[in-house]
This record gives C-alpha cells, sequence and structure tokens, in this order.
C-alpha cells in the first residue's frame, strides 16, 4: 500500500487531496449505509436509487445486514490504497462529500498522520 505523500504538498494548506487520502482511513465504511438490512421495506433510505447494480452487489456481499460502525474500520471498502483515491467518488456517501478539504477535521488528520510519521 501507498503511504501518503506530503513532500509536494502542504501539510497544513493542503490545496488538493492528490496524494492524501487520510481521511478515507480508520473511519471503517461509509459506503455501508448503503448496504441492505432486513427488516426494511420501500426505498432505501440512504442509498442513490440509481446506485449501479455492480457497486450494490459489492457493498451487500461484503455489508448486508449490518449497521454502520459495525464494518472493519481499517479503511473504506471503496478506498483504492495505491492511488489513495475513491474508487467511486461520483457516488460517496453525504459525509464524504461534507468533509472539506483543508477543514478542520481535515488538517487535524493530516497533522496527527504527520506527528505519527515525523520522518515523512
Ligand atoms: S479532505 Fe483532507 S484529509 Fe481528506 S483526502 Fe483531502 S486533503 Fe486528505
Ligand atoms: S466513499 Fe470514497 S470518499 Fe468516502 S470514505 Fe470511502 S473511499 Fe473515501
Amino acid at each position: 500500500m501507498s503511504a501518503p505523500d506530503f513532500h509536494q504538498l502542504s501539510i497544513l494548506q493542503p490545496a488538493t487531496c492528490d496524494g492524501c487520502g487520510l481521511c478515507c482511513e480508520g473511519i471503517g465504511s461509509p459506503v455501508a449505509l448503503y448496504a441492505a438490512r432486513s427488516g426494511w421495506n420501500g426505498p432505501h433510505p440512504f442509498r442513490p436509487p440509481d446506485l449501479p447494480d455492480e457497486l450494490v452487489r459489492e457493498i451487500d456481499d461484503h455489508f448486508g445486514g449490518l449497521n454502520r460502525g459495525q464494518e472493519p474500520q481499517e479503511r473504506c471498502l471503496w478506498f483504492d490504497a495505491a492511488s489513495r483515491r475513491c474508487r467511486h467518488y461520483e457516488w460517496r456517501p453525504q459525509v464524504c462529500r461534507d468533509y472539506e478539504l483543508a477543514g478542520d477535521a481535515c488538517l487535524a488528520r493530516r497533522r496527527e498522520y504527520r506527528e505519527a510519521e515525523p520522518e515523512r
């Protein structure tokens, strides 16, 4: 797995998510919100109605029947560790859209990583 590359980026003034991806690790899989759960009737409350079938199948294979937070926490199912990018960025959940580049949570995550990996 590749590590974040901050050599070309200002740690606390990121202009892009390229080479980072830290907020997609250690938080489980927000896409678990899209998983099927027993006992629900009618339209899924979180899953986009036009989410492609192959993505629905992948999510249900991994998380069907689980509530958000019960999935493995290491990194998101959709995170590609080699490119450090979301594999299906256009379909990311709202919580990912709300995570603001250079916002407080972003900067805290980058600072935390740098402090834990001072040689980087
Ligand atoms: S939002 Fe911040 S922590 Fe997340 S990938 Fe972009 S730069 Fe990294
Ligand atoms: S859905 Fe995409 S943007 Fe959201 S945490 Fe997973 S990999 Fe990151």
